[in-house]
């Protein structure tokens, strides 16, 4: 791997709007993105007014009848095309993700291969939308079930992983016929322009894809989803706020998808191949900083292994580096900003007042940058305000269960309902688990799951809807039944 220059990587890395296909200045003044390691600003990109978002999505309404009209073979072979710029740019991506973001180099890289996918992966759903054709039971008539893309589309993503979240959206777009207005997160919305940019260049037409990047983000969004002609939210951030745009979106009755946030837990039986467990955890927990929806938050393990779980994952972690994600050998990156730590060390603080003991780490750490340590909590109980909040750090919390029934009831209490994670080596308990627990997505005997063809997201506060496989492209897609009288009659 060879990684490019910082600066002039930078330089090359768009910082306006794209609306109808053109790179143009933000009406307000531009702000800072800034590097989590450093504090140091990064860039500063633009900084679109309302009416700049009315713009974005006049442009993504006058591109659609055309777009839709494009064979699906010329979009698949759009998406093909970025998903190989993407590879050749697979070191610029992966750095500008640690730069804006600050998850380690090799994490980076991991996101540039998941979040390519999607564009691989859509290239080629794009041409497998299928319908049905029936007769009607009672022979009067012959039924066709089309499926039609939905039309222009506001996509609204999160920093914790800017690539993949907003490639799990823009592609599935593309591959059915939608067109779209998109709203990276403002602490990360380098990596959007610049995949963008990589869209621009394999050919996809003005006005499919546009990009609002603004620090006035309810001002901006509120008079888009209002606006009669968009036909699709889709939205990954979380709860409080899907629920806000949830309620904005009733005015017209408009499609939602919704990834919000999760609480997953981690059940370690006594029949666990414990290496492996402790394999899957460290994964499920530390990937990313602890900053992912599908984080292991809650890890709950037998009483009987709880000693001896808990010292095998405090070795492992005990040996973790923390620093610039852009350094050689870090495993533990800054937090995406300083209150993200005051999060995570208000959520400490209560659980060691409470009761909790610190195995391992337990600090933040002096600036420059918002880094936390890494930190193993044992002797958690469902009381403690961490049990029940997304901590959204790099903080293992450990409770012990006596038996499967309170393994169950303590896994499924929360009002979330994205991942979970099991180990066990008895297959039926297993069998069981996928039936008992509260889950959209479950581990059983891994640590990481995530992947373009399976179909991502939640139950409960979670969300609503799925992201990659056959089911993402049905996010974009509408069905239409027509009947037609019996030839024959
Ligand atoms: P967030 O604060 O909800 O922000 C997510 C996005 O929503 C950002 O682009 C943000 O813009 C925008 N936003 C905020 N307020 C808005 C408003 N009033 N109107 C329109 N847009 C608004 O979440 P986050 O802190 O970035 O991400 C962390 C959360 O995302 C966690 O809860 C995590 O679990 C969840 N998540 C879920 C999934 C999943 O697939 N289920 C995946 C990743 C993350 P600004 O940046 O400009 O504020």
């Amino acid at each position: 791997m060879t990684y490019p220059n910082e600066a002039e990587l930078l330089a090359k890395v768009p910082t306006q709007l794209f609306i109808g296909g053109e790179w143009v200045d933000g009406d307000e003044p531009a702000f800072a993105v800034n590097d989590p390691a450093t504090g140091e600003e990064l860039t500063k990109v633009a900084n679109a007014t309302p009416e700049q978002g009315i713009k974005a999505l006049d442009a993504a309404v006058a591109a659609q009848d055309d777009f839709a009209k494009m064979p699906a073979r010329q979009r698949a072979e759009i998406l093909r095309k970025a998903w190989e710029i993407l590879m050749e740019r697979r070191d610029e991506m992966a750095m500008l993700m640690t730069l804006e973001m600050g998850k380690p180099l090799a994490e980076a890289q991991g996101e540039v291969n998941y979040g390519g996918e999607f564009l691989r992966w859509f290239a080629e759903e794009a041409v497998r939308v299928n319908g049905r054709y029936g007769q009607t039971p009672e022979g009067n008539g012959q039924m066709i079930v089309s499926k039609h893309p939905l039309g222009p589309c506001f996509l609204i993503t999160p920093w914790n992983f800017p690539l993949a979240m907003a490639t799990r959206k823009i592609a599935p777009a593309i591959a059915a016929g939608c067109t779209c207005v998109v709203k990276p997160a403002s602490l990360t919305p380098l990596t959007t322009l610049f995949m963008v940019k990589i869209l621009e260049e394999a050919g996809l037409p003005k006005g499919v894809v546009n990009v609002v990047t603004t620090r006035n983000t309810g001002g901006v969004s509120s008079p888009i989803i209002a606006d009669r002609r968009l036909r699709k939210l889709s939205f990954t951030g979380s709860t409080g706020v899907g629920q806000k745009l949830m309620q904005e979106a009733t005015q017209n009755v408009l499609r939602t998808s919704m990834e919000l946030g999760g609480n997953a837990p981690f059940v370690v039986f006594e029949d666990a191949d414990l290496d492996k467990a402790v394999d899957g955890v460290i994964a499920a927990k530390f990937r990313n900083i602890g900053q992912a929806c599908t984080a292991a938050n809650r890890v709950l393990v037998h009483e009987s292994i709880a000693d001896e779980f808990t010292q095998k994952v405090a070795d492992v972690v005990k040996g973790y580096k923390l620093g610039r994600g852009t350094e050689e050998g870090v495993t533990i990156g800054p937090l995406v900003e300083q209150k993200a730590v005051d999060k995570v060390a208000e959520l400490v603080d209560d659980a060691v007042a409470n009761g909790a003991e610190i195995v391992v780490g337990g600090k933040r750490v002096e600036g420059p940058g918002s880094f936390y340590e890494a930190t193993v909590l044992k002797n958690v109980t469902p009381e403690h305000k961490i049990f029940n909040e997304e901590i959204f750090g790099p903080v293992l919390p450990i409770v012990t269960f006596k038996d499967e029934d309170e393994a169950v009831r303590l896994a499924n209490d929360t009002e979330y309902g994205l991942m979970s994670y099991v180990f066990t080596e008895d297959f039926k308990r297993g069998q069981r688990m996928i039936d008992l627990l509260e889950t959209g997505m479950m581990g059983l005997n891994v640590g990481v799951l995530s992947n373009a063809a399976a179909p991502f997201g939640g139950v409960k506060m979670s969300g609503i809807g799925r992201e990659g496989s056959h089911e993402g492209i049905e996010e974009y897609l509408y069905t239409k039944y027509t009947m037609t009288p019996n030839p024959f009659a």
